[in-house]
Order: C-alpha cells, then sequence, then structure tokens
C-alpha cells in the first residue's frame, strides 16, 4: 500500500490545514481493511475523507490515518434500468451526467455540488429542499472492524445535511431514478447552474456554506442583515456575494475561519436570537 505523507491544504477545497504523516489511497476492499488495521495497531484515529469540499481541518495537521476512496475500484459507475449503483469515490457531476445521459431524472439538484458519493451521502448533499438520500436504494458500507454489509435506506437516518452513515466507511450506493426527457432534464440542470452562478461566490478558496439553514429562513439573510458581509479574521473573510460563504482570502488559517463563525453566531444570535449550527465538519 502506497503510504504518503500530505497536507490538509492540498485535500480541501478550503485549502486549509496541516501536516498529515498517514495518507493512503487503498485500491480496493481488502488494502482499505489493511489501512484500518493498520490504524487500530497503532491505536491512530482514522479520518475518511472526499474530496474535502465541506471540511474545516486543523492547521497543526492530524498524527491519525486520512483515507481516500478515490482508487478505480471505488470509482465505478453503471446504469441499469433506472438504478445507478457507483463506488464512493464518483463525483456528483459525474453521477448526474451519467443519469442525463442515460435519460433519468431526480438527481439534477446535485449539479455544482463539488464533492464525491460517500462525502455526498454522510452529508445528504442537496439543495431546493431536496437531498441525494432521497435517491438512495441501498449503501454498501465497512464499518470500521474491517466488515462489509449493504444498509437500506432506511436505516440511513437522512436529514437536512445529515445522516446518521458517520459510523461507517461508505463503500458505494444504489440510486432509483425515474424515467425523464433529456431535454428536460438539460433544461432544469441549467436552471439550477445559473441560479447557482448568480448567487455563490467561487472567487476564493472556500466550503460552500458554513451554517445551516435555520427554520427561521436563510442563514445568509440573517448575516448579511448582521451587516457581516466583508467582515474579516485575518485571512479569512465573510464573502461579499454570499453571506454564508467564508472565502479563504489570504493564506486563512482555520483559527482565523473558526473565528469568524464564532462571531457570526454571535452577532445573529444577539439580533435575532437565532443559533446557528454549522454545516460544515470541522475535524480536530
Ligand atoms: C462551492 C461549494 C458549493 C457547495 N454547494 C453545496 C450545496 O449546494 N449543497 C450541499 O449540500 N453542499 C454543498 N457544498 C458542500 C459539499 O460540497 C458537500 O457537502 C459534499 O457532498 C461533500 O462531499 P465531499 O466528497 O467533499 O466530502 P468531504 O468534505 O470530503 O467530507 C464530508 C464528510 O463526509 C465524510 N466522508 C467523506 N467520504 C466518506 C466516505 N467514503 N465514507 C465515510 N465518510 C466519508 C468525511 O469524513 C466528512 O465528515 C458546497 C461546497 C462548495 C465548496
Amino acid at each position: 500500500m502506497n503510504w504518503q505523507k500530505s497536507s490538509l491544504k492540498k485535500l480541501t477545497t478550503f485549502k486549509i490545514g496541516g501536516k498529515i504523516d498517514h495518507f493512503v489511497e487503498p485500491r480496493d476492499e481488502s488494502e482499505l481493511r489493511d489501512a484500518l488495521l493498520f490504524a487500530k495497531c497503532k491505536r491512530k484515529k482514522v479520518f475518511v475523507i472526499g474530496a474535502g469540499s465541506n471540511i474545516l481541518a486543523p492547521d497543526r495537521g492530524l498524527s491519525g490515518v486520512i483515507i481516500r476512496l478515490k482508487a478505480a475500484d471505488f470509482s465505478k459507475i453503471s446504469v441499469k434500468g433506472n438504478v445507478i449503483e457507483c463506488g464512493s469515490g464518483v463525483y456528483l457531476n459525474r453521477f448526474l451526467s451519467a443519469a442525463k445521459n442515460s435519460g433519468l431524472t431526480g438527481a439534477e439538484f446535485l449539479v455544482g455540488i463539488p464533492g464525491m458519493i460517500g462525502g455526498a451521502l454522510i452529508m445528504n448533499a442537496g439543495g431546493w429542499g431536496k437531498g441525494i438520500g432521497g435517491l438512495v436504494k441501498d449503501i454498501r458500507i465497512m464499518d470500521y472492524n474491517g466488515r462489509v454489509k449493504i444498509i437500506k435506506k432506511s436505516i440511513a437516518g437522512f436529514s437536512y445535511r445529515n445522516s446518521k452513515l458517520n459510523r461507517y466507511i461508505i463503500l458505494g450506493a444504489r440510486f432509483i431514478l425515474k424515467k425523464g426527457k433529456k431535454s428536460a432534464i438539460s433544461a432544469t440542470i441549467k436552471k439550477y447552474l445559473d441560479y447557482r452562478r448568480k448567487s455563490q461566490d467561487n472567487s476564493l478558496p472556500n466550503v460552500g456554506c458554513i451554517f445551516k439553514n435555520p427554520a427561521q429562513g436563510s442563514a445568509g439573510m440573517f448575516i448579511d442583515a448582521c451587516g457581516l458581509k466583508g467582515k474579516r479574521c485575518a485571512g479569512a473573510v465573510v464573502s461579499e456575494r454570499h453571506a454564508n460563504f467564508i472565502l479563504n482570502a489570504r493564506g486563512a488559517k482555520a483559527k482565523d475561519v473558526l473565528k469568524l463563525i464564532d462571531l457570526v453566531s454571535h452577532k445573529v444570535k444577539e439580533e435575532f436570537g437565532i443559533k446557528l449550527e454549522p454545516e460544515i465538519r470541522i475535524w480536530k
């Protein structure tokens, strides 16, 4: 197995985070099991990473084992009728292309989300009131003792930007879509993508929305109403275009982002009595 030293800065879209000594991309399930055994023997914590598009990683790095399931064996995709089966390392845009090319509708809301299937299932990624969990038939997982099983959607516990899959390593999943017209699928994708391009801010490294939307409305709207657009903590800044985005403007550190998250949460609580909850995963 090819163990590498790496840095969390390289592995996350925020481009933040320190060094790691044990990074590995297993070639198959047997190598994944070996990596888990290594971590167990060395008493190291295991972190699984996908595209790193929803993680704030610590500046000091991590001494644990970081696993990314991106090798060919975890990136297979196949379509049979209206069922799409894919590995956890498949990027959402590839999943969506496969659906569109097979005339399958229902996944269009995923367009532009820069994650992989594994991370998207953990987060129940989505938009416009929908989450990827709604498309799931079943999920292939490995537990941290190396046992593989298939679990049904009903026990995955999908909820708004969350699931109960955290205790597993996602190997892949099967999704059920509906037959649709390719032209209508393309038009819906275009509509969602246009909206995303207009509203989001990809000018600098980020992890998408920092906070979940509270029941009272959009988190961005409350942050904006507090006058926090453009607010800075060293290299981290609240986007001028989308108040729920924090950008890594100038070599931001995790501690700068955390300070800004704290400041924004306090201000929104003070002004509106609303407790914002982070959507992103903060690794420690
Ligand atoms: C510009 C931008 C726009 C975004 N827009 C949206 C949006 O519209 N909607 C939305 O929901 N999200 C959005 N996101 C956030 C993010 O893209 C999604 O949450 C995405 O699904 C995360 O997938 P990932 O592969 O990057 O996961 P990662 O960020 O790598 O990981 C997320 C979590 O999943 C775990 N994980 C990852 N892979 C596995 C696996 N195989 N097994 C077990 N655990 C795993 C990690 O440990 C971590 O806890 C956006 C992000 C960016 C940067």
